[in-house]
């Protein structure tokens, strides 16, 4: 699978185009804002889009969805239900954090974990990571051993759980038991800052770190 990172919005937030190479059918991940910037990559990418993918509820993650959606006639799919109350108060978000008016949103389809979804002849992994939101998932494709984490887990750091149904203890038990698993050599694309491996978080991510002794 190939992508592409177009960072939006005023929080830099990944953007993540991802496509097939045999069919050049591609998927929007997270698309928060900025929907002409990200039609012009998709453009400059020469891509055919099928549907818009979304982590979870957030409005830097979802913000430009349902225009993207109406631009290219193709659904919105996930996160998984328990983010409904985040997608239903997207225009509360938008005056937390000043942002241009966002009406809610309902996707077309909700994913839960186990589920696949398919962009051309790739085929991506869900898993519900919940912590962040409590609908979170994930995308992985094993095949070329690339994760899309969203809000779960950064190089260096993990997501926020101080917000309405976060969790922190959920959180980490989501990283222990779902990701890290997947193997140390799995490349992530995370919603904010640099690419990582689980292999390096799984070493140096102190948030990941037994803890210590007090003496
Ligand atoms: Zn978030």
């Amino acid at each position: 699978m190939n992508y592409r990172i177009i960072p939006v919005t005023a929080f830099s937030q990944n953007c993540s185009l991802l496509w097939d190479e045999q069919t050049r059918l591609a998927a929007i991940v997270d698309p928060g804002g900025d929907a002409q910037r990200i039609i012009s990559e998709v453009e400059s990418a020469g891509v055919t889009i099928t549907q818009i993918l979304l982590t979870h509820g957030h409005l830097d993650h979802v913000g430009a969805a349902a225009e993207l959606a109406q631009h290219y006639g193709v659904p919105v799919i996930g996160p998984e239900k328990e983010d409904q109350f985040w997608l239903e108060g997207l225009p509360a978000q938008s005056r937390m954090f000043g942002l241009e008016d966002c009406q809610p949103l309902t996707p077309d389809r909700w994913l839960s974990e186990g589920e696949s979804v398919s962009v051309g002849n790739v085929k991506l992994a869900v898993l519900h990571c919940p912590g962040h939101t409590p609908g979170h998932i994930v995308f992985f494709d094993a095949a070329s051993r690339l994760l899309i984490s969203g809000d779960v887990i950064f190089k260096g750091g993990v997501g926020r759980s101080d917000f309405p149904k976060g969790n922190h203890g959920d959180l980490i038990a989501s990283i222990k038991n779902k990701l890290l698993p997947l193997g140390d050599d799995v490349t992530f694309i995370p919603g904010h800052g640099p690419l990582s491996t689980l292999g390096n978080e799984r070493l140096h991510n102190p948030f990941l770190q037994d803890e210590l002794p007090v003496w």
